[in-house]
């Protein structure tokens, strides 16, 4: 079962029985009576019109209640992530348009070069690559 919410604490009822106001408890069942004295008579009075003596005003009242919302936020946030062999060919093609373009600055430049020349030396390393750069350059396949 759900919780109980909290009442607002600044609001009151009127008892059920003497009509005078009170402030409420903020937890707890809504209370009808503003006190045990009232909620006796109140008894006394039901049991009374059970047996057909007295007729019993029914008395519903109005509670506004604090409610709890959770809200969800949505953030976005940039992770990086890991190009994979899908990624790199789209990826060479940006830096290769971006430095034609002039959009990397020079003092980044010899690291580039750097880790260009460091790419091309592995692939020259890579048999497989040797292998497929061999079978494309040889003329009889063609
Ligand atoms: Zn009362």
């Amino acid at each position: 079962m759900a919780k109980r919410p909290r009442r607002r604490s600044d609001q009151t009822l009127v008892c059920g029985w003497c009509s005078r106001e009170f402030l409420p408890a903020t937890r707890g069942r809504t209370p009808k009576w503003c006190s045990q004295v009232c909620r006796q008579r109140a008894w006394e009075q039901r049991r009374a019109a059970r047996s057909g003596l007295v007729a019993v005003e029914i008395v519903q009242q109005v509670v506004e209640v604090e409610k709890v919302v959770q809200k969800e936020v949505v953030k976005r946030v940039e992770v990086p992530v890991r190009p994979s062999r899908h990624n790199w060919p789209a990826l060479l093609a940006e830096l290769t348009s971006q430095l034609d373009r002039g959009l990397v600055y020079d003092r980044d430049l010899p690291e580039l070069a750097t880790h260009l020349s460091g790419v091309l030396q592995v692939l020259e390393r890579r048999p497989g690559y040797q292998r497929l750069m061999a079978r494309s350059r040889s003329p009889w396949r063609r």
